[in-house]
């Protein structure tokens, strides 16, 4: 990537505070340290990066994510980007921010210049019990929501099926109801639980069972469209699940698989093959949520609605996440600008 005349920068750590941990198929996720970088120029611009690594998601500490961002500093070519992904996606956050400040341009539309401000997203809805799930998918609903986003997998299936069929009933028939199962099913059960799931109308299910193989065998007889995420974060992997047909959909993090460039490259060799997009977060901060969100408008990965809804889940973020109003995420200018 160029550099756009980088002049100053600093590096600094911050405590993401969430306002109850949030439970994952890795285990819960509650406040953790997250870095932020900050490029300047020399009219005084300043662009911003964030790496925010997560244990179970992302293969580096915090730590390493520093050292990798301060090894690309110490570099003078600056040529090779950082080696792990979180300090990657901080890098090139910061210097394509920067060079949008410099065009004063929002990122989106200098990433694109024809890019959407403003589009739909999904909202992500828990609750264990049936009657929890439902009451999340009405508030969700009576939000503005169209597509609602639920985890499935940590229990028996048929206290899943229930309240699956408790949401559909809450929500009625023209809300998206997206199920992710982070690979917990068994690779002999999921076939027949994916013809259950069929009748309550799902958009698609995220990782049903964990494996290119696994997945490629379920997808073929699938009624529910397939979603790979977890089997496809690097060049490699996304090239494995097309070869195998193992997905309809590819869902894509930036933070995670290393930020605005290489989500785009991912996006654009999924997209090649036939596949959706659905581009989302990963309990960013500020930075991270507006760098996925303005990527998302501006490859036009925006129907199936984008996972970005996920700041209201931050108690103390760093910065200034996007806009969100009726559903929608509105981008501007002053998205992903930090508090300093
Ligand atoms: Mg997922």
């Amino acid at each position: 990537m160029s550099d756009p005349g980088v002049m100053g920068a600093r590096l600094f750590r911050r405590t993401l505070r969430l306002h109850r941990p949030v439970a994952t198929a890795h285990g819960p996720v509650g406040d953790r340290q997250i870095l932020l970088l900050g490029l300047s120029d020399a009219a005084g611009n300043t662009g911003w990066g964030e790496a925010a690594p997560l244990a179970g998601f992302t293969p580096e500490t915090v730590d390493e994510a520093g050292q990798a961002i301060l090894d690309w500093l110490a570099d003078d070519d600056r040529i090779e980007p950082p080696a792990t992904p979180t300090a990657r996606a901080a890098v090139d956050g910061a210097l394509l921010h920067l060079a949008a400040r410099a065009a004063a341009l929002s990122l989106h539309r200098h990433l694109n210049p024809d890019s959407p401000s403003s589009f739909a997203v999904s909202a992500l809805v828990t609750g264990d019990t049936p009657d929890d799930l439902a009451a999340a998918g009405r508030t969700a609903v009576d939000a503005g929501h169209r597509t609602l986003k639920a985890k499935v997998g940590a229990l028996a299936f048929d206290a899943d099926l229930a309240r699956v069929a408790a949401l559909r009933d809450a929500v009625g028939p023209g809300v998206a109801i997206r199920l992710d199962a982070n690979g917990a099913w068994d690779a002999d059960e999921a076939p027949g639980h994916l013809e259950r799931l069929a009748g309550y109308g799902i958009e698609f299910v995220e990782e049903p069972v964990a494996g290119v193989d696994a997945l490629a065998a379920v997808r073929a007889g699938s009624p529910i469209p397939i979603a790979a995420d977890e089997s496809a974060t690097s060049p490699e992997g996304v090239a494995a699940v097309i070869a195998a047909g193992a997905a309809d959909l590819l869902v894509l993090k930036p933070s995670a698989v290393g930020g605005i460039v290489v989500a785009a490259e991912l996006a654009a060799i999924a997209r090649e093959a036939g596949l959706g997009v659905v581009i989302t977060s990963l309990l960013d901060g500020a930075v991270g949520v507006s760098h996925a969100a303005h990527l998302a408008s501006a490859i036009g990965a925006i129907d199936p609605a984008p996972g970005l809804a996920t700041s209201a889940l931050i108690a103390e973020d760093v910065g200034t996440p996007p806009g969100h109003a009726g559903g929608n995420l509105l981008l501007s200018a002053s998205d992903g600008e930090v508090r300093v």
